[in-house]
């Protein structure tokens, strides 16, 4: 067993040592001698057990107190098992970058396995059409979080417009979007393919749009049967999500057909929309940076086997503040996408026709942050209560 990797170990008060920041698992332990405080703000994060053992030994604590310590440490769940090591030399290594992504996901897992987690990645294919600014940061978070395979598809030029985010440079302008992403992406992960085996399907596919999700491309994506993740940049917004599971939650059709439903044209607008062959319009640098950066998560959280908050839902993400709002969709009756039907979120604000849009009103989306108090234990005896890990 070892501390749980990317925990902080910190002097509170005398006889009081706090382990971790994050009020979802931060503990404090007191009724410390100070040789005990020594001890543990002396450890490294992901120090195994052993190790503290040892220091306690050279501080000559008795072995029963440091195995009331430990314990503790244990009922606290800061603890985790040690990984075993990795199998094969070429999962081992993690790239420099993708080493921050693993002592993060330390904190975050059960088994505190943050490495192997990130190193799963390294099978992942993921395909992002569409390279301005903000697809192309989706591809770079991607590449740099370990994913093995990211395709990459765009016929447009890079023009100075794409210059700021993501990592186009001067020099790129006038050459192929994809070509110049291929290179940048392996600047984020040198071990990266950007190319997939004959006959090989993406685990997600990633379209990057501009003014609305084209119904055709829809189509297409539903057909083959490939989750994919709509991103779809706005006159002064970006839409991320819906991403779709074909058969298992509701389609981009089902969102078209909702938007219908209060705005009877909708249906003219999206087609010209989607028709329009000329120059789509430059991408606002926040928005391509905000946008950009949490369509990857959310394509990591699908990726990595978790249900991500845009499965049946989208982030809305506006200027002027570019916080982010969840709006929700369920299937619609009149699609027959196969979907399950799923109940609509409480929060989700409803469909608005344009006479209805009332800027003046629309206020960022409210964030609470509760006050970190970190949970309480002290070692003899009587230790119970954790954080929310320990409390689930
Ligand atoms: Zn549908």
């Amino acid at each position: 067993m070892r501390l749980r990797p990317g925990l902080d170990l910190l002097w509170r008060a005398p006889g009081e040592v706090q382990i971790g920041t994050d009020p979802r698992w931060a503990v404090r332990l007191s009724g410390l001698s100070d040789v005990e405080v020594d001890v543990l703000t002396a450890a490294e994060p992901g120090a195994t057990l052993e190790s503290l053992r040892a220091s306690a030994a050279r501080h000559g604590l008795a072995p029963e107190r440091v195995e009331v310590l430990l314990r503790t440490l244990d009922e606290a769940r800061v603890v985790c098992p040690i990984p075993p090591r990795p199998s094969s030399a070429g999962s081992a290594t993690l790239l420099s970058g993708a080493v921050g992504d693993a002592r993060a996901w330390s904190a975050v897992l059960e088994d505190g396995d943050g490495g192997a987690h990130v190193r799963a990645r390294s099978a992942r294919s993921v395909g992002v059409a569409g390279l301005g600014r903000l697809g192309l940061q989706i591809a770079v978070v991607l590449a740099a979080a370990g994913v093995g395979t990211v395709l990459l598809q765009d016929d447009d030029l890079v023009t100075s417009a794409d210059l700021g985010v993501g990592g186009y440079l001067p020099r790129d302008v006038g050459s192929s979007r994809a070509e110049a992403a291929h290179r940048i992406v392996h600047d984020a992960n040198a071990t990266v393919r950007t190319r997939a085996p004959a006959r090989s399907e993406p685990d997600l596919l990633v379209l990057v749009e501009h003014g609305a999700a084209d119904p055709a491309r829809s189509r297409l994506s539903m057909a083959i049967g490939i989750p994919h993740l709509s991103v779809v940049v706005q006159e002064a917004g970006v839409l991320v999500g819906p991403l779709v599971v074909p058969g298992a939650t509701p389609c981009l059709r089902c969102v078209d057909l909702w938007r219908a439903d209060v705005d009877e044209r909708w249906g003219v607008v999206v087609a010209q929309l989607a028709a329009r062959t000329r120059p789509h319009g430059p991408e606002e640098s926040s928005l391509a940076a905000v946008a950009g950066s949490l369509a990857a998560a959310q394509a990591l959280a699908h990726l990595d086997g978790r249900v991500p908050t845009v499965r049946g839902a989208g982030l809305e993400v506006s200027l002027p503040e570019a916080v982010p709002r969840v709006r929700s969709w369920s299937v619609h009756p009149d699609c027959g996408c196969g979907a399950i039907p799923l109940p609509r979120r409480d929060d989700a604000p409803s469909e608005i026709t344009p006479a209805e849009i009332a800027p003046a009103e629309i206020a960022p989306a409210e964030i609470t942050q509760s006050e970190m108090t970190p949970f309480e234990f002290t070692p003899p005896e009587t230790a119970s209560c954790v954080g929310d890990r320990g409390r689930a």
